[in-house]
């Protein structure tokens, strides 16, 4: 499969190519030059098949033959060793929960299954990769878990001192090896236009190999499309119609969701749900996309302003705005709202959500206003990822998983930056 740049400047290239660049030449995203619909056998047996099976099918078409079946067989394998459960809420609503992997967080699956790749292209191959990220949350922990032990690959990731939660810090900070935090006077969007600028320096290109790990990198976003597929292998048959509402930031989680779409997967319609950052909910009102700085909100790996896979969401539309009107619905709420989400969950149904979680949660709530269908919000993170805010509007305590308590006495390392120029002269002094 070859891909294309979205700036369409830049000559195609293969997955592998794609992979290490994670953007092309002229800054543009990468995408598949074509999404085959499965067979629709596919979809009528799905509930006799494996995860695994199901992630191998629906993926390789995009990867093989640069990873042999063989090869990506195992790597799907690996990446999904956990579990994927559907829990319900009430008659129109249910939840899948992605937080059952080594970090909690949804990301676990990209970043695993990134670090895969890039280990199988590296295999033979004396030049370190560095995987430059930034990180408004959880990316940073999904990532350093993710690539941790991989030869051949360094991961640098910068977070916004102050934004990121404690256990979010802690995950991203206490691993060592071949993983360096930098800690960021600043938000998140100033990490990632430091990534941007680095990408774009040719003098650090041309000094070493540098990749991205967010889901603007092809091998990050492309396995986000699995989700869909378990939450249809455990609800069909169930239910008339299928809808999703996913908590969105960058908007890769979601635009995944659109291949499966694509490749033949029933959803009635997607929900964008949105905290404050709402660029897109504005967008989809107006027809104007202004990108701006982002605000602080209680969910803050959605604290985006300028969501980097918008592009492919409007590319998979053909570019035509009413049509993606008719798949794409976008709402916002404040982090008043989302409190109140929390407990209603809480209270009412005896489900302990987390801030992104419960944004998806009034997504689902209010496109049902309006609507008919099941809808499926997706629970991206664990609520003991935002212990504070979760326990202060749910007035209990909330027991730790052993994935969090494993980490939570850990050190703290991590080098202070301010500026791009230090973000340089560290990437270079490593070089
Ligand atoms: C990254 C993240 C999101 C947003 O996902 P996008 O693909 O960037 O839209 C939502 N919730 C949590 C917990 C996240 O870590």
């Amino acid at each position: 499969m070859n891909y294309y740049s979205l700036n369409r400047k830049a000559p195609q290239t293969t997955f592998a190519d794609a992979v290490v660049r994670g953007l092309a030449p002229d800054k543009g995203l990468y995408f598949p030059e074509s999404i085959t619909p499965l067979e629709a056998s596919f979809f009528e047996t799905i509930k006799d098949k494996s995860n695994a099976e199901i992630a191998f099918e629906a993926i390789k078409q995009f990867i093989v033959p640069e990873i042999p079946e063989a090869v990506l067989k195992t790597i799907v394998e690996d990446t999904l060793n956990f579990d994927f459960p559907i829990v319900n809420i009430d008659k129109n609503i249910s939840t899948l929960e992605l937080f059952h992997g080594p970090t909690m967080a949804f990301k676990d699956v990209g970043a695993r299954f990134m670090a895969r790749c890039l280990g199988y292209f590296n295999k033979n191959n004396t030049n370190e990769v560095t995987v430059l990220v930034a990180t408004s949350g959880d990316t940073g922990g999904a990532v350093a878990n993710g690539f941790l032990g991989v030869k051949g690959v360094n991961v640098v990731i910068l977070y916004p001192s102050g934004k990121v939660s404690d256990i979010q810090e802690k995950q991203l900070t206490t691993l060592g090896q071949n993983i360096t935090a930098l800690e960021v006077d600043g938000v998140f969007d100033d990490c990632q236009d430091m990534v941007k600028r680095a990408f774009m320096d040719d003098e650090l290109t041309s000094k070493m190999q540098l990749t991205s790990a967010n889901s603007i990198n092809v091998a990050r976003w492309l396995p986000q499309l699995f989700y869909y597929l378990f939450a249809y292998k455990q609800l069909k048959g169930t239910y008339k119609d299928i809808s999703f509402s996913i908590p969105s930031g960058n908007f890769g989680n979601i635009c995944a969701g659109m291949v499966a779409q694509k490749l033949g997967l029933p959803v009635k319609h997607f929900i964008a749900s949105n905290n404050a950052n709402d660029t897109v909910v504005k967008y989809m009102d107006t027809k104007s996309y202004e990108p701006k700085p982002s605000v602080q909100t209680i969910s803050n790996a959605m604290d985006v302003g300028n969501p980097s896979n918008f592009i492919r969401i409007q590319e998979l539309h053909n570019n035509d705005f009413e049509v993606l009107k008719a798949n794409l619905s976008s709402y916002s709420f404040s982090d008043t709202d989302t409190k109140t989400a929390l407990l209603e969950l809480f209270k009412d149904y005896n489900y302990i959500a987390d801030p992104h979680g419960a944004v998806g949660y009034l997504g689902a709530k209010t496109y049902l206003e309006t609507n008919d269908s099941h809808v499926v919000f997706l629970e991206t993170a664990h609520p003991t990822k935002f212990l504070d805010v979760v326990e202060a509007v749910i007035e209990e305590k909330v027991e730790l998983p052993k994935q969090i308590e494993s980490v939570i006495h850990k050190k703290k390392v991590a080098i202070p930056i301010n500026s791009y120029d230090a973000l340089k002269s560290f990437l270079i002094e490593r070089a």
